[in-house]
């Protein structure tokens, strides 16, 4: 059907412009990854507006981070040009739902306790706190039952949209039967503080809406387009928010793929995207299966390796492009030679040395990691050739607050007279001194002329202090007594140090018992902490390479290789893309393995499929052969997922040195299904690179743990997929 068709519709096929035009009543958008559901989506907004039919302050636009909410705003730049004056409501859940409470904000709390306008959003540490008083007023031991659990679990229930009058009674047994008692009254004090956690943010929304029909009205008005990107994502709290703001004029456009919902760990619940046309009678279900972003080698290795989810609704994917490379697979020593492999194949590409991939920028580039941890081999890397990089949707690895702490308790170490470093570490994990006994400190220092570690010292001496904080102090100091003594010791190993600094001071304990979600990983990345030191002569070495580290991290660079969690990377595309780390236990994580098993299994093959659908031109996936995890150098296995992909689709590479000839040419063998049975047919085990292998885990692992390593496994031994190979 020829129709003239506007500027900001051209080049979009047949589904997309039916999913623009169809303006008036619920449509969801169902589709695979590049088949230009948000580009749907954005036009969408453009016709909108180009129709007449809304001004852009009467569209709601949901995105999922606050980066996809800066690129559609530019889509929308673009598209609209300079013609129309404002912008739509554009921004995450999160993001607009401040803006709505902050007009409401007095509707919050009861009796002469209210919220204001001008509340406060409370961090991570300010909530802790919080719950921590909360929990000592209940006399609950904080040891069985800690402040993180507690976090995590009010979290749950806000995603749930639940308050906490609303807790179901069986979930409230934790905490000696008090858990949604804790939940009341720390929602109580937030009011009495002036301010919202992150999880109010929706959830006050919500209970506004509900309590106030006017008001919910007037937004029901005020917004009467909504559309929703990424919908398979949204927990159970958004998707409420979203139901009342649409239910009266029923506008309401969602787009997903099912195959992408990989938040299911933070309650986002697939099934509202199953559930879409019973909640919406009369729903327009439009598919897209044209994809316009990859070539069809990385399309169909996509394809192959989602296809082992059980439950999905299916789609089909095709594309017009022609050609391209096939998505490369390469297995190397460890994961330090898969960062200088992955340093010197962007280099290559920079350069224009590659014919097959053209010369590149590295905006082209993106790294995609499955673990926050794995960052900091390609950090490390980058900076020492000088590569440019940034690091998106969280710190940098040398500024998360663990390693922060770490680098202060070795910066103490080293230079008694750090107060900064001081200051960071005498009371974390909690020593019993408050403000007051800081204070006394800082005194005794100022008076005397003395560091604050001296001050404190003579504040030990001259009983200043007393009961636990006089007790916490003696040992603090005593400690860093000690770990001076050694940290100037050449003799000494400061590898061993660091993580005895980390045991004793009990700041590696203070993760252990911490039950909160995150806790797991910042071990990794205290291990991970430990494992950069061994690349250095002494603490004195890697503190000075650090300072330079974080240096070179600070001016703005434009031309830079982006590093993220698979995570952060969904909605965006680039032409190459690595997937280093595909091994069993990293990636799919045994975590989420052991938590939720299938179902946990299957939301790690979607992050997969996140994964290799970014690419445009180019994928290349990487495993290492051993790979430091959890403190012990671990001979990993190659992922499951390596053994899904299509063969037809997969090139594998020989990695360079070492190895090569082993398990890269083992590997290029094909035939079989299983990577290892593939490896152990070709006798790999028993060549001469698997023995080597082994001979440099042990002589890698020897310095730590002065024992040689054995793998327990026998040299020829077939395994089966999800196997472990592990150190005694
Ligand atoms: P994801 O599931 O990963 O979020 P998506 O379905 O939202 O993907 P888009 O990001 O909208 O896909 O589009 C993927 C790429 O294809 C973009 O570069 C977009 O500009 C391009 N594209 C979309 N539709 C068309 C079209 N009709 N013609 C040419 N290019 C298109
Ligand atoms: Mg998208």
């Amino acid at each position: 059907a020829a129709r003239p068709a506007a500027d900001y519709m051209a080049g979009l096929n047949a589904a997309q412009c039916a999913a623009v035009e169809a303006l008036d009543g619920p449509v969801l958008l169902l589709a695979g990854a590049g088949t230009g559901k948000t580009r749907a989506l954005t036009t969408r907004i453009a016709h909108l507006i180009a129709m007449g039919r809304a001004r852009p302050g009467d569209i709601l636009a949901v995105t999922f981070t606050n980066k996809a909410a800066r690129e559609m705003k530019e889509r929308i730049a673009r598209l609209m040009g300079e013609t129309v004056e404002g912008m739509p409501w554009l921004g995450t859940f999160h993001s607009i739902s401040v803006k709505i409470l902050r007009r409401h904000a007095e509707l919050v709390g009861s009796g002469t306790m209210h919220l204001k306008p001008s509340f406060t959003i409370l961090d991570t540490d300010d909530q802790l706190r919080l719950l921590k008083q909360l929990i000592a007023a209940e006399n609950i031991d904080e040891k069985r039952w800690p402040a993180r659990m507690l976090a995590g679990l009010i979290d749950g229930w806000k995603n749930r949209a639940l308050t906490p009058s609303r807790v179901p009674p069986g979930e409230s047994h934790a905490y000696d039967g008090r858990g949604a008692a804790l939940y009341a009254a720390y929602q109580e004090r937030l009011i009495a503080l002036n301010a919202v956690d992150f999880g109010d943010l929706l959830l006050h929304c919500v209970t506004i809406f509900q309590a106030h029909p006017d008001i919910l009205a007037r937004w029901q008005q005020r917004f009467s387009y909504i559309l929703v990107d990424e919908y398979q994502d949204t927990n159970a709290a958004q998707y409420l928010w979203l139901r009342l703001l649409a239910q009266a004029h029923r506008n309401i456009c969602c787009v997903g793929d099912d195959d992408q919902s990989i938040y299911g760990w933070r309650g986002a619940e697939v099934g509202n995207i199953l559930r879409f046309e019973q909640d919406f009678p009369g729903a327009q279900v439009i598919r897209l299966e044209q994809n316009y972003r990859s070539t069809p080698h990385i399309l169909a290795a996509a394809s192959g390796l989602i296809a082992s989810n059980k439950g999905r609704l299916g789609k089909t994917l095709w594309t017009e492009a022609e050609g391209g490379e096939r998505v490369r697979l390469i297995g190397h020593w460890d994961s330090e030679a898969e960062a200088r492999w992955i340093g010197e194949e962007i280099e290559a590409f920079h350069g224009g040395h590659r014919a097959a991939v053209g010369k590149r920028d590295l905006n082209d580039i993106a790294i995609l990691v499955r673990a926050t941890h794995q960052m900091r081999a390609f950090e490390d890397r980058f900076l020492s050739i000088g590569l440019p990089y940034r690091v998106i949707g969280g710190p940098r690895f040398y500024e998360r607050q663990e390693i922060r702490d770490a680098l202060a308790y070795f910066r103490l170490a080293v230079s008694p007279a750090d107060d900064l470093a001081f200051e960071r570490v005498v009371n974390v994990p909690k020593r019993g001194l408050g403000e007051k006994a800081v204070q006394t400190i800082q005194r005794e220092a100022r008076e005397r002329g003395l560091s604050l570690l001296e001050g404190a010292a003579a504040a030990v001496q001259a009983g200043a202090l007393s009961g636990k904080a006089a007790a916490g102090l003696r040992e603090f100091v005593q400690g860093m007594g000690r770990w001076h003594a050694d940290a100037i010791d050449s003799q000494s190993s400061h590898v061993e140090l660091a993580e005895r600094i980390l045991d004793e001071s009990g700041y590696t304990a203070m993760w252990q018992n911490d039950r909160s979600p995150d806790a797991p990983g910042r071990l990794d990345n205290l291990k991970e902490l430990v494992k950069a030191l061994e690349g250095f002569e002494n603490l004195q070495g890697f503190l000075e390479h650090i300072a330079l580290v974080m240096d070179a991290a600070e001016g703005e660079q434009s031309d830079e290789v982006s590093i993220m969690t698979l995570h952060a990377a969904k909605g965006l595309e680039f032409p190459v893309v690595f997937l280093p780390g595909w091994e069993d236990g990293l990636f799919p994580s045994q975590r989420s393995m052991d938590e939720s098993g299938l179902k946990g299994l299957e939301e790690e093959r979607r992050l997969a499929y996140v994964g290799i659908t970014r690419a445009e031109d180019l994928a290349t996936i990487s495993f290492a052969g051993n790979r430091r995890m959890y403190g012990q150098w671990q001979s990993s296995l190659p992922s499951r997922f390596v053994d899904e992909l299509p063969e037809d689709h997969v090139e594998v590479l020989t990695p360079p040195g070492l190895y090569g000839g082993g398990f890269g040419a083992a590997m290029a063998q094909a035939g079989t299904t299983s990577m290892h049975e593939r490896a152990a047919r070709a006798d790999v085990y028993n060549s001469p690179g698997w023995k080597r292998m082994q001979d440099r885990a042990a002589e890698r692992a020897a310095p730590v743990h002065r024992t040689p390593i054995v793998i327990d496994a026998e040299p020829g031994a077939r395994f089966s997929v999800g196997d472990r190979v592990t150190h005694p």
